[in-house]
């Protein structure tokens, strides 16, 4: 085993009080892109960027390509995969009692299929929507099996419970990661480029000593990092 996994196994077996922060990396070894790897999102080859139709403004604008897009790239993809081993081991550590939350920018609920359960999903999740004008929750579902647009009961249209580009996020979730990492013994942070602002700025409230960064590629906080590790997080995380 390298050094560097052996001295994770050993903030692991340690702690009691871990808390997990991770991105799109996280779900590609479930064949899920991310944006910003070679393979990603960004790197195919589409008439906007994700992060343009992944937007408030396009979802008002242009709602016929947000819908089409979405549920080709975002939706179906995420109901097709599997947990990987990441997923997996980090259900495992919370049953255990030694996890004590998993904070996600991701949208795919592969956590949640994996069995965790206190996941805070910062940019909420493809599997929930509401109706615009009334509110009235739907399932997946209602928009996988719209033809175009998704429409409420009301006529409303039905939205992704997700935090579009140029929305905010919901305070209370932002306030209880906060806590989460404020409070965390090891922060284990993975899969994630860590640009995504302001998602990427809660690494500044953690205290610990036990910064744990497991990426494939650099990030702008390895510099703060007591612990990184370059590799597949499903690969890493397997060998604990
Ligand atoms: P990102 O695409 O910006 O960065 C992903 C990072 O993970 C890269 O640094 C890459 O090197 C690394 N990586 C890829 N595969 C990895 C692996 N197997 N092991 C370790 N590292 C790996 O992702 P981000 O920082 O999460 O920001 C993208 C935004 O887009 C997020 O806000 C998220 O909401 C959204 N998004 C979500 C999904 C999803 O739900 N699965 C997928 C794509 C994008
Ligand atoms: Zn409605």
């Amino acid at each position: 085993m390298e050094k560097e996994i052996l001295t994770l196994k050993e903030w692991i077996d340690g702690s009691d009080n871990i808390v997990f922060f991770g991105g799109a990396g996280v779900s590609t070894e479930s064949g899920i892109p991310d944006f910003r790897s070679t393979d990603g999102l960004y790197n195919l080859k589409y008439k906007y960027s994700p992060e343009t139709i992944v937007s408030h403004s396009f979802l008002y604008r242009r709602t016929d390509e947000f819908f089409e897009f979405y549920k080709e790239k975002m939706v179906a993809p995420a109901l097709a995969a599997k947990p990987n081993a990441c997923h997996k081991k980090l259900a495992e550590l919370e049953k255990q009692g030694k996890l004590k939350a998993i904070i996600t920018q991701n949208i795919d609920g592969l956590h949640q299929a994996a069995g965790s359960k206190e996941v805070l999903e910062l940019h909420g999740t493809v599997m929930k929507n509401y109706c615009d004008d009334c509110g009235k929750r739907y399932d997946v579902n209602a928009v996988l099996d719209a033809d175009g647009i998704p429409r409420c009961t009301c006529g409303g249209m039905i939205r992704p419970d997700v935090v579009l580009y140029e929305e905010g996020l919901d305070m209370n979730v932002m306030s209880k990661a906060i806590n989460y990492i404020a409070n965390a013994d090891v922060l284990i942070v993975g899969g994630t480029s860590l640009v995504v602002y302001p998602a990427a700025g809660l690494l500044q409230y953690y205290r610990g000593d036990k910064l744990v960064l497991i990426n494939m590629s650099e990030t702008s906080q390895d510099g703060n990092a007591d612990l990184i590790i370059r590799g597949k997080i499903g690969e890493v995380l397997s060998q604990i």
